[in-house]
């Protein structure tokens, strides 16, 4: 084997993350263009620019670049590698990667929609829910990001053990975490409805 064999292995190596970047670059560009498109602004209109917000049930929430929600997104990563995980012999780790960061864009643009936006205010508990800002679109789409990242990095167990924590923490913080949120937009419960009203 000479050189030119391992020059041939780094382009190529390097090709393999190229292509898969650019198309995280495309994805990224048309989300935020999808977004403006239906009519989110880029950051929170109080116009302070934060990093964080604490407090959810404020009108900051969803609004700024991360918030206890931005947790659920980390989920979200967790749960798209598990998926993705019997696809490793035919689709390579970047690749798999490239679709958990397009179904995640794909999941902002959707839960941006009016459709669900007014679905969001008739039967869960974000009544003033107005739709992210673009700034928070793309902070969730990076704990999305930061989560796959993790699943792979920690293997099974360790990954679940992240998700039960994470869910639980939100449940004490928030009373909301991600189990909730997608039982409460597809089968509202009063109880839980109320129970949730009356933390704030
Ligand atoms: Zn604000």
């Amino acid at each position: 084997m000479g050189m030119g064999d391992a020059k041939g292995r780094a382009v190529s190596g390097c090709r393999g993350v190229t292509a898969p970047a650019a198309v995280i670059v495309v994805i990224l560009l048309s989300m935020v263009w999808l977004l403006r498109h239906e009519g989110r602004v880029w950051w929170c209109e109080c116009r302070t620019s934060r990093v964080w917000i604490g407090d959810v049930w404020t009108s900051h929430c969803s609004q700024h670049l991360s918030d206890p929600y931005s947790l659920t997104h980390l989920s979200h990563g967790l749960i798209f590698f598990g998926l993705l995980w019997p696809l490793r012999r035919r689709v390579g780790l970047s690749w798999r990667f490239v679709i958990a960061v397009g179904v995640a864009s794909g999941w902002e643009v959707l839960e941006n929609s009016t459709f669900i936006i007014e679905r969001y205010r008739t039967v869960t508990m974000s009544l003033d829910y107005l739709g992210d800002s673009v700034v928070n679109s793309a902070g969730d789409v990076l704990c999305c990001a930061l989560g796959f990242w993790a699943a792979w990095r920690l293997g099974l167990w360790r990954t679940v053990a992240v998700f039960v924590a994470s869910e639980a923490l939100l449940l004490v913080l928030i009373r909301d975490n991600l189990t909730l949120n997608v039982v409460m937009l597809a089968w509202p419960i009063e109880a839980v409805r109320a129970w949730q009203a009356a933390g704030h």
